[in-house]
């Protein structure tokens, strides 16, 4: 038997008031294997810290999605959101899963024709498409959600270039009883002006209209706003079949639904709050069927999810560089992943466990990345147990924005590996090194030297 580590004893003041009567355990259980595969061994052969991706999760994630809604509604069609997590082998996975492409740049749409999507089978949204990517867009048969007028005279003005006729949506911005209300992006339902677009569009005659879309927010905890959101897109669709005799292909209500993560500072966990996808799935197609749309001319059903399908998938492991105390006496524990890898704990009280069984006891600590920024905090206050210099951590549901946004700061972005259903680990994006960065800069002669 190996001699149990020594711990300073300390002293906790016992909080008065009532328990919830969910109490929750200050116990965390470590979690040692992803998959059945060893965190240690993968950091050992791969580096610290690690993302690693489950690709069995990402599609039993996707497989019970699709069929909260098809069990529900006749057709319907997910779109990767590639802004969510544009790794390709990530992509492709949800590729062979049948999803579509959802992007909302140049560059992500170029990223999906390379995977081989087909361009028929990409959906365009975003305020940012040049007149170069609309063309493209255009004729390739790619679906164009406009998001602006200056956009809709645009793609009118393109028409003159090109034999083919463009598909295109609308987005709507509406009000859904959240808050904010996102109202910055497409044509608002209320005052008119989605109405009006859908008009020029209609009077132009040189778009072919093929569905509306909606994207109403990120994380939305409450499904009445999702059948608020498609009460109206369905009302829109209904007005346009009786003013012109046009039905509409399909409505698109965006992603948004909320990760099984905690938001910061939530009372309770994310696992215990958030919607599961049958009730989202409930909540829109109850709405699309209850509408005045004739039931032989239901429109397929598009859906954008993002969060909601990835972040379960992903981890972030790694190890610990030090602890320390606070001026005030509370414990800092210092680990190899910062917020420049980890964007989302700026969001989220994330998941951060051991790797290997520590001692019982727990201790309010703050856990804060490498970099020498004082906002550099992964988990401002969290009851956890003494991880020494040289253990292991792992943190769950990092699947969504992290590989996206994470910026090159100070350190480098690690690798990130793939476990396959066979548990075997494929490296699918490489850890960039002093030659990745330095390849991009150019060095002006008169400061290729100096002496000092
Ligand atoms: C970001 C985005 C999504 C995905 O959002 P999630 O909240 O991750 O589900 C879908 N559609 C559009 C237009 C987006 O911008």
């Amino acid at each position: 038997m190996t001699k149990l580590t020594f711990e300073r004893p300390i002293i906790q003041r016992i909080n008065a008031g009532l328990p919830s009567k969910y109490g929750m355990s200050h116990k965390l259980e470590p979690i040692s294997y992803i998959d059945g595969v060893s965190i240690k061994s993968l950091l050992e052969s791969s580096g610290s810290p690690l993302f690693v991706i489950s690709e069995p999760t990402i599609r039993k994630t996707f497989k019970a999605a699709h069929r909260a809604f098809s069990s529900r509604y006749p057709k319907v069609q997910f779109a990767w959101s590639y802004k969510t997590n544009y790794l390709s082998a990530v992509c492709n996975i949800f590729h062979q899963e049948g999803a579509w492409a959802e992007v909302v740049s140049g560059f992500e749409y170029d990223k999906a024709l390379a995977n081989g999507v087909p361009g028929d089978l990409i959906v365009f949204n975003g305020p940012d498409k040049s007149r170069k990517d609309l063309l493209k867009a255009i004729n390739n048969g790619s679906l164009i959600h406009i998001d602006h007028f200056d956009e809709l005279y645009e793609i009118i003005s393109l028409t003159k270039e090109t034999e083919i006729r463009p598909k295109v949506a609308i987005r709507v911005n509406m009000n859904t009883g959240i808050y904010p209300q996102w109202d910055r992006f497409g044509f608002n339902y209320e005052n008119g002006e989605a109405w009006d677009a859908l008009n020029r569009i209609m009077a132009s005659k040189k778009l072919d209209l093929l569905g509306l879309h909606t994207h109403i927010g990120t994380y939305i905890m409450t499904t009445e706003a999702y059948k608020i959101a498609a009460s109206k897109l369905a009302e829109l669709a209904v007005r346009i079949e009786k003013k012109y005799g046009h039905a509409l292909q399909y409505l698109d209500l965006g992603g948004g639904f909320a990760s099984k993560n905690t938001l910061r500072g939530a009372y309770y966990p994310g696992t215990d709050t958030t919607p599961s996808f049958d009730d989202y799935a409930d909540a829109i197609t109850s709405a699309l069927m209850s509408s005045e749309i004739k039931p032989d001319q239901l429109p397929l059903l598009i859906l954008e999810n993002g969060r909601a399908l990835i972040d379960e998938a992903g981890y972030l492991a790694g190890t610990v560089i030090a602890n320390k105390r606070l001026a005030d006496g509370r414990r800092a524990t210092i680990i190899d992943a910062g917020v420049n890898v980890l964007f989302t704990a700026f969001w989220y009280d994330h998941d951060i466990r051991p790797v290997e069984p520590v001692s019982e006891q727990s201790e309010d600590t703050t856990i804060y990345g490498p970099l020498c920024m004082n906002i550099d905090v992964i988990r401002g206050n969290v009851m956890f147990p003494l991880l020494k210099k040289g253990d292991h951590y792992v943190i769950r549901r990092v699947g969504a924005y992290n590989n996206t946004q994470w910026l090159q700061f100070i350190s480098m972005r690690p690798n990130v590996v793939l476990l396959d259903s066979q548990g075997k680990a494929h490296l699918i994006r490489k850890s960039e090194t002093l030659e990745t960065i330095n390849s991009q800069e150019l060095m002006p002669p008169h400061l290729e030297k100096f002496e000092l």
